[in-house]
């Protein structure tokens, strides 16, 4: 069997949630679209279910894999419905719904609901991706509430820069969404993962989670709160095949890679169709039989080479991690000039096992 494989620490999971929580002493929700950021939604949910005070997803494509499984606590669909026609789904499936745009307020208006929703209204605080402008906020409210569609109501809007911890941006944004809300009597949700742990003077009654969850730190710089996070994935893989090479040598595709000196090269069976990133160079930390080490020449689709010189104890069958509990995601992602949530997204054809249930 080919030893690629993402094991996933669920207890790391369970603490990643509580950290949140004490952080803010507010509501939760778990975000965990795009299958619980690649670690697998059905199982993060089940694991965080007694604890958790609901999830959020993109799409009710996702939400509904979650109720088919059995998660029976609250999920938030983070853009709403794409068409009406969802609309019966959501009521049916007792799912909580953004509006973002009038187009879904005037939906819900025309709808024939058996049931009232419960609508996370979204302003556009400054990101301007989605979200209804400040000038229509108020009277969406006041036409969700007079439409008789609606039993509840939970005003949200989302940072674009939290995780630039010099940036005015945040507080302009929280500026614009207080002036906005003002004189509406509700519950508000601003925080994301770099808000909840830089940005303690936010205040939201519900925080929203998500990569802090799998125990990657969305800040490019130091933070305080990172180090106590726990890494929930844990890529690893093994050494399939040893090189001893004279110096001069290429190594990989491309020769991207000359062997400067004699080397000792390990083969390692992971590649970017596992997700890798093969943006990844020389260099790229990689952890083998237990000592830091570094990834040499491009990635290929299957295998990577790695750099054995300096470690005479590994060998062939040696266990790497190529991310997890030594060698962080964010680091990795850093040197492939990308982030965690996307390395984390783009994992593939690596066998998930879990742990900690
Ligand atoms: C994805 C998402 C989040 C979670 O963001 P993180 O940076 O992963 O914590 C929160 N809110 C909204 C609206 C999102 O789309």
């Amino acid at each position: 069997m080919r030893p690629a494989r993402a094991l996933i620490d669920l207890q790391a999971l369970r603490h990643n949630y509580q950290l949140a929580r004490e952080l803010t002493g507010a509501k939760a929700l778990a975000v965990i679209k795009a299958d619980a950021y690649g670690h697998g939604a059905v199982r993060v949910a089940q694991a965080l279910e007694d604890q958790a005070d609901g999830f959020a997803v993109a799409c009710i494509e996702e939400a509904l894999e979650l109720r088919a499984a059995g998660v029976r606590g609250p999920v938030l669909l983070l853009e709403g419905f794409f068409e009406a026609d969802e609309l019966p789904l959501i009521i049916e499936h007792d799912f909580w719904c953004v509006v973002h745009s009038l187009w879904q307020l005037e939906a819900i208006e025309q709808a024939r609901l058996s049931q009232p929703l419960t609508v996370w209204l979204k302003l556009d605080s400054g990101m301007h991706r989605v979200g209804l402008h400040p000038k229509d906020y108020h009277d969406a409210y006041q036409r969700l509430l007079a439409s008789g569609k609606v039993a509840k109501i939970v005003l949200m809007s989302h940072f674009a820069r939290a995780d630039e911890l010099d940036c005015t941006s945040s507080d302009e944004q929280v500026a614009v969404f207080d002036a906005a809300r003002q004189g509406l009597a509700a519950q508000v949700s601003l925080r994301n993962s770099p808000s909840v742990m830089g940005w303690p003077s936010v205040s939201s009654d519900w925080v929203r989670p998500g990569i802090m969850l799998y125990g990657a730190t969305p800040f490019g710089e130091d933070q305080a709160v990172a180090a106590r996070l726990q890494p929930v994935m844990t890529l690893e893989s093994k050494v399939i095949c040893v090189r001893e090479l004279p110096a001069g040598e290429p190594v990989g595709y491309g020769a991207r890679f000359v062997t400067p000196k004699p080397m000792r090269i390990g083969v390692v069976a992971m590649g970017y169709a596992d997700g890798y990133p093969r943006h990844a160079p020389t260099g790229t930390p990689v952890l083998v039989a237990g000592q830091r080490s570094q990834l040499l020449g491009r990635v290929s689709m299957d295998m990577l080479c790695i750099d054995l010189t300096d470690v005479p104890q590994a060998g062939l069958g040696s266990t790497v991690e190529l991310w997890g509990k030594n060698i962080l995601a964010s680091d990795v992602a850093t040197a492939a000039d990308t982030i965690p949530y996307q390395i984390f997204c783009n994992l593939r054809r690596v066998p998930r096992l879990y742990s900690g249930t």
